[in-house]
């Protein structure tokens, strides 16, 4: 007799050593980001990561709603993290859950220690993160996106936040898990970076690692933003590139 069920559990590390999508184990999924995807708002950001599609939209600094949040000295970093119903294969229900408010919270925390927020007191400052393809990792995509919309709006930070995470899958530390390794995986690390300072502004765990397995994570994690971090500012550097002035113009 076989084993019920075990067929339904993918193989998450070859022998070679590769993952399920053919990932070494310290590899990124493909990820694309274009600054200023949205005409109507302050700043935009679309981010395409593996099969992860999230955009994000910024505005403000702007007075603040609902009133009773507004704060004398510094502006109010408000996050709105949804998942669309199209999003995952199992149709999601719309609107606010548990999982997006906890979301929505962690990143607006996690981008207040990078803007300046003392610079604008009695404002908001509103982030907007739609995730229309879900596949793990959305946390870390918003954030990425999240905070090129940021500086695509002009919002003076101390530096953009790269975000990865990374797991245990098939008994091995492995960077950025897709769907099936962040499912069937041992453990799941999300964090943000701040590339200059090398500070940790988001961390979070799901699952078990031993000490010297989180040590290796952490590194492997922070590799894996600052590898993040150079596509963010390609984009926008593309986004912002001064185009060289056409022969014989004025
Ligand atoms: N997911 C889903 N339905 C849900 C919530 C999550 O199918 O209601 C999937 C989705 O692909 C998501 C993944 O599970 O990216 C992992 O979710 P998690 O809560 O770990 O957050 P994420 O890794 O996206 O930051």
């Amino acid at each position: 007799m076989g084993n019920v069920g075990a067929k339904d559990v993918p193989v998450l590390l070859s022998p070679e050593g590769l993952r399920i999508d053919g990932r070494r184990v310290d590899e990124l999924r493909p990820i694309k980001i274009q600054a200023g995807a949205l005409k109507h708002a302050d700043g935009s950001a679309f981010v395409e990561w593996g099969a992860n599609k999230v955009m994000a939209a910024v505005y403000g600094p702007r007075e603040v709603h609902p009133r009773h949040l507004q704060q004398n000295t510094k502006a109010v970093i408000q996050c709105k993290y949804n998942m669309a119903a199209f999003s995952v294969d199992e149709r999601k229900r719309p609107g606010l859950d548990r999982r997006s408010q906890e979301i929505s919270k962690v990143i607006a925390e996690a981008l207040e220690s990078v803007v300046f927020v003392e610079e604008f007191p009695r404002t908001s400052i509103d982030v907007y993160i739609e995730v229309l393809q879900a596949n793990a990792g959305t946390r870390c995509a918003g954030i990425v996106a999240a905070s090129v919309a940021l500086a695509d709006a002009g919002i003076p930070m101390v530096d953009l936040l790269p975000a990865v995470a990374v797991g245990k899958a098939g008994g091995a530390l492995v960077l950025d898990l897709k769907k099936e390794e962040d499912n069937f995986g041992e453990a799941d690390l999300p964090m943000a970076l701040v590339p200059q300072s090398g500070r940790l502004v988001l961390l979070q765990m799901e699952g078990h690692m031993t000490p010297a397995e989180l040590s290796q994570a952490l590194d492997m994690g922070v590799a894996g933003c600052r590898q993040i971090y150079e596509r963010m500012k390609a984009a926008l550097r593309e986004r912002y590139a001064v185009e060289p002035a056409a022969e014989g113009s004025a």
